[in-house]
C-alpha cells in the first residue's frame, strides 16, 4: 500500500492540515506543528490536541501516513554549546508537541558543522542530540532527511546518514526519509531506471531499507551534483518523472508517507492523482 500526499499548511491550526490532505486527495501528509521560523511556540491546548486526533479519525490518517517536519532553526550538530543546548531543548518540545498529537514521526535535517568542527565530530554530536532527546521522550521515531549539502549541512551522503544511525543506542527509533531533489543535488542519478536501480542499491547497502519511513517526492531546478536545494514540480525539474514513477510500483516504498514539496501547491492534487496512477494495478 502507497500512501502519497503533500507538506500541508496547517495555518488555523494542525486540525487543518487534516482538512488540507483531505482535500487533496491525500493518503498521506507532512506538516510543521509549529511556525518552523520560530523558536517558541504556545504549547498545544488540549483542544487543539482533540481537534486533530478527531480529524485524523474521521479522515483515515494513521500515524503511519503523517511525517510532520521540525523547525529550520534547529541544529543538532551545533558546534557552540549553548546553542547546541537551544537546539536540542527545541527539538524535544518538538517530540513531545508529537506524542500529544498522537504522531510517531519526526523529520528532521540532521545539522551543520557551521566550518567550526570537523564533519566526524558534527556526526557524533547529531548522534548524541538524538540520544538524548529519544531517552526523554516516547513512541516518536527521530527521522534523518538527507541534505542537498548547502553549505556547511551534513547527510547529503549515504554514509553520513549510516554514521549518525550508527551512534544512536535506540536503532527501533531512529529512521531516515530520502528527499529526492536534495538526493539529485548531492550527486545521487535518479534520472533513469538504471540510475535509479544502482541509487537505491547504494541505498539499501549503506542505510538499509529498514530503516527507511519516508520520501519527499520533489523534482529539482538545481543541476545534479550542484549541492543546491531548490524544488521543481514533478517532471518539470532536471530529474524528471522516472524515478516517482520508479517509487509507486517498488514495493520498497510501501507503507510509508511519500510526500510532495513541490513548490507549487496549485498542482499537488494533479500531482497525487498521477502519482497514485502509476502503481502497478493488481
Ligand atoms: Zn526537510
Ligand atoms: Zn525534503
Amino acid at each position: 500500500m502507497k500512501f502519497v500526499g503533500a507538506h500541508v499548511s496547517a495555518s488555523g491550526g494542525v486540525d487543518q492540515a487534516v482538512i488540507r490532505a483531505h482535500e487533496l486527495e491525500a493518503t498521506a501528509f507532512a506538516l510543521f506543528t509549529k511556525n518552523q521560523r520560530q523558536w517558541r511556540a504556545a504549547p498545544l491546548t488540549d483542544e487543539v490536541i482533540e481537534k486533530f486526533r478527531s480529524a485524523c479519525a474521521k479522515y483515515g490518517y494513521t500515524s503511519q501516513q503523517i511525517l510532520p517536519h521540525d523547525s529550520y532553526l534547529i541544529n543538532l550538530g551545533h558546534p557552540v554549546e549553548e546553542a547546541l543546548e537551544k537546539s536540542r531543548d527545541a527539538f524535544i518540545d518538538e517530540l513531545h508537541r508529537c506524542e500529544q498529537l498522537g504522531l510517531s514521526l519526526l523529520n528532521f535535517h540532521p545539522g551543520s558543522h557551521l566550518s567550526q568542527i570537523d564533519e566526524s565530530d558534527c556526526l557524533r554530536k547529531i548522534a548524541e542530540s538524538i540520544n538524548i532527546a529519544l531517552s526523554q521522550t516516547q513512541g516518536v521515531t527521530a527521522v534523518i532527511e538527507n541534505t542537498a549539502g548547502q553549505g556547511s549541512n551534513l547527510g547529503f551522503k549515504f554514509e553520513q546518514l549510516a554514521e549518525i544511525i550508527r551512534h544512536v543506542e535506540d536503532k527501533s527509533r531512529v529512521g531516515v526519509c530520502i528527499d529526492t531533489c536534495h538526493a539529485f543535488a548531492a550527486g545521487y542519478d535518479i534520472r533513469t531506471e538504471e540510475t535509479c536501480e544502482a541509487t537505491f542499491k547504494d541505498f539499501s547497502d549503506i542505510v538499509g531499507f529498514q530503516y527507511l519511513r519516508g520520501m519527499h517526492l520533489n523534482d529539482a531546478k538545481s543541476a545534479f551534483g550542484s549541492r543546491v536545494d531548490r524544488h521543481h514540480s514533478l517532471g518539470e525539474g532536471n530529474i524528471g518523472k522516472t524515478v516517482f514513477s520508479y517509487i509507486m510500483r517498488d514495493s520498497r516504498f510501501d507503507g510509508i508517507p511519500l510526500i510532495l514539496e513541490t513548490v507549487n501547491p496549485d498542482i499537488w492534487m494533479d500531482e497525487i492523482a498521477w502519482l497514485k496512477s502509476q502503481q502497478i494495478q493488481s
